[in-house]
């Protein structure tokens, strides 16, 4: 397949991808405003219903990520650089790109940057890990004040 080709299709796929997601969203969005409206339970039911919301718009965020992401990957397929690494600049694999069809860098570099944000999660921890005795002490104290 030329890659012309392959860009086509998976343009293609992105755009359809997106169409689901704006109407799940969207759909999401009028289910919360329903369980609004009907919710004149008692406490516990009203209770369980925003634990509930808050799951279904944690659950929206994630969607509307990947629509940010599939938004990107149409604009870079406008502007010709769609299956081009945003780091390196060499070409994505076909198989990577088949599978995540948003994906903006190439495996060696994806590989490096979780090689490096392991690196400075280490560090983090070492930093700012497990609290010493003086550090968790007037915490302490400053909870059982209130
Ligand atoms: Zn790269």
């Amino acid at each position: 397949m030329k890659r012309s080709d392959f860009v086509r299709m998976m343009q293609q796929r992105l755009t359809q991808r997106r169409q689901e997601l704006r109407r799940y969203l969207a759909g999401e969005v009028n289910e919360l405003r329903d369980s609004v409206q009907s919710g004149v339970g008692d406490e516990i039911d009203v209770s369980v219903d925003s634990e509930h919301a808050a799951m279904r718009s944690q659950l929206a965020d994630f969607e509307s990520r990947e629509l940010k992401q599939i938004d990107a990957a149409l604009e870079r397929v406008e502007i010709g650089r769609y299956g081009k690494c945003d780091t390196c600049d060499s070409s994505i694999g076909t198989e990577r790109l088949r599978a995540v069809p948003y994906v903006a860098d190439c495996i060696e570099c994806a590989r490096k940057a979780e090689r490096v944000s392991n690196r400075s999660r280490g560090s983090a921890w070492d930093r700012y890990g497990m609290p010493t005795d003086e550090e968790s002490r007037p915490k302490a104290n400053y909870m059982s004040e209130m």
